[in-house]
C-alpha cells in the first residue's frame, strides 16, 4: 500500500481547484496517507518545491478561487531528463503517486509520469470544458455563472441605448461557456467553432432583428479567437440600425468563488483519485459521465471524440 502521495495544480487555474486540493488532501489523510502539496506545477516537482500538507493547511479554501498550490507552464517537461529530475525530487520525499488538476497538456505529464514509474491521476480543472472525456471540467459552470452576471448587466445598458452587444467569451477552441451562456441569458445570436462564423449572415440576421422583429437591442455571444470583436462591432454599427459595442470578459471569467456545482464536482473528484491510488491505479483521469463519477486512462480519454452539441445548439435555435 502507498503511504505518501502529492497532489500539483497545472495550466491554467480554475475555480473549485482548491476544493479539489482540499478533498484530496483530506480524503487521503483521512485515508491514513500522507499528502505533499506541489508548489507550481511540473515547474515546482522538478525544483523541489514541496511541503507536506495538513488537515488545516486546507481549511477554509473551498469557497476561494484560483489555487493555493499555484499554477505554471513547463515545456521542457516533455524532455526525459527533466521528468528525470522530478522524480529524483519525488522519491527523495517518499513521494510514490501524484495527483494532478489540469488540462490535457498536464494529462500528458502525468502519463509520462506514470510510465516512468509514478502513478499518477488527473483531474480536469479548466474552464473551458474542452476535455472530451467529461461532461463537465471543475470550473466550467462558475465561469458560465459569472458570463451570464455580465451578460445580463450588458443587456439593461444595451436595452437603452439601441445597442447590439458583442460579447466574447473564452474556451479554447471549445464552444461550450458560449453556447450554455447563449441558452441560458437568451442572446439572439451564438457564435462558436461548430457553428462557423458567415460575417454577412450575421450583420443580415441583426437587420432583421432590428427592422422586422422590432427588437431594442440586440446580443451576441462569441467564441474567442474566431474574430477580432472589435473590428466586427465597428461593422455592426456600419450596417444596421444597432450601435454595436464590443466586450471582451477576458480573465474575470477564471476568477471568483466556486459555484456549489464545482465545489461537489471537485470533491467527488478528489475522492475517486485518492481511492484509484491506493488501488494501485495510475495513468487514469477522473470524469463526470451522465452524473456519474468514472475514470478512463489517459491515452484513451485524450482520443475520445466530443458529445455532439446538436440538442443543445437546436434547443437555442428553437428558443430564439
Ligand atoms: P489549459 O487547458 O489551461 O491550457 P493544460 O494542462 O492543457 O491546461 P498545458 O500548458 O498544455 O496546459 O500543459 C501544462 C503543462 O503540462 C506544460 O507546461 C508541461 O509542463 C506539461 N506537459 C504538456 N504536454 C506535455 C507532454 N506531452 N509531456 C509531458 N509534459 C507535458
Amino acid at each position: 500500500m502507498i503511504k505518501r502521495i502529492g497532489i500539483l495544480t497545472s495550466g491554467g487555474d480554475s475555480p473549485g481547484m482548491n476544493a479539489a486540493i482540499r478533498a484530496v488532501t483530506r480524503v487521503g489523510i483521512n485515508s491514513g496517507l500522507e499528502v505533499f502539496g506541489i508548489y507550481n506545477g511540473y515547474k515546482g516537482m522538478t525544483e523541489g518545491y514541496i511541503e507536506p500538507l495538513t488537515r488545516d493547511s486546507v481549511s477554509q479554501i473551498s469557497n476561494r478561487g484560483g489555487t493555493i498550490l499555484g499554477s505554471a507552464r513547463l515545456p521542457e517537461f516533455k524532455d526525459v531528463a527533466v521528468r528525470e529530475k522530478a522524480i529524483k525530487q519525488l522519491k527523495k520525499r517518499g513521494i510514490e503517486a501524484v495527483v494532478v488538476i489540469g488540462g490535457d497538456g498536464s494529462y500528458r505529464g502525468a502519463l509520462s509520469l506514470t510510465q516512468m514509474g509514478i502513478n499518477c491521476i488527473g483531474l480536469p480543472g479548466t474552464i473551458d470544458n474542452d476535455i472530451t472525456c467529461t461532461d463537465y471540467t471543475i470550473g466550467f459552470y462558475t465561469a458560465l455563472q459569472t458570463i451570464v452576471e455580465a451578460v445580463d448587466k450588458l443587456r439593461d445598458t444595451s436595452n437603452s441605448h439601441h445597442r447590439c452587444s458583442i460579447i466574447e467569451v473564452m474556451g479554447n477552441r471549445c464552444g461550450d461557456l458560449a453556447l450554455y451562456a447563449g441558452i441560458t441569458c437568451g442572446a439572439d445570436i451564438v457564435i462558436t467553432k461548430d457553428t462557423g462564423f458567415n460575417e454577412a449572415d450575421v450583420l443580415d440576421r441583426l437587420r432583421e432583428l432590428d427592422t422586422i422583429r422590432k427588437k431594442k437591442h440586440a446580443i451576441v455571444i462569441i467564441s474567442e479567437k474566431i474574430t477580432d470583436v472589435d473590428e466586427f462591432a465597428k461593422k455592426v454599427s456600419l450596417n444596421t440600425g444597432f450601435s454595436g459595442r464590443a466586450t471582451v470578459l477576458g480573465h474575470i471569467q477564471r476568477g471568483g468563488s466556486p459555484c456549489p456545482f464545482d465545489r461537489l464536482l471537485a470533491s467527488q473528484m478528489g475522492e475517486k483519485a485518492v481511492d484509484l491510488l491506493m488501488q494501485g491505479i495510475g495513468g487514469q483521469c477522473v470524469c463526470i459521465r451522465d452524473n456519474k463519477i468514472v475514470s478512463y486512462p489517459i491515452e484513451k480519454a485524450l482520443k475520445m471524440p466530443s458529445d455532439s452539441r446538436k440538442p443543445l445548439t437546436n434547443l437555442f435555435e428553437r428558443l430564439i
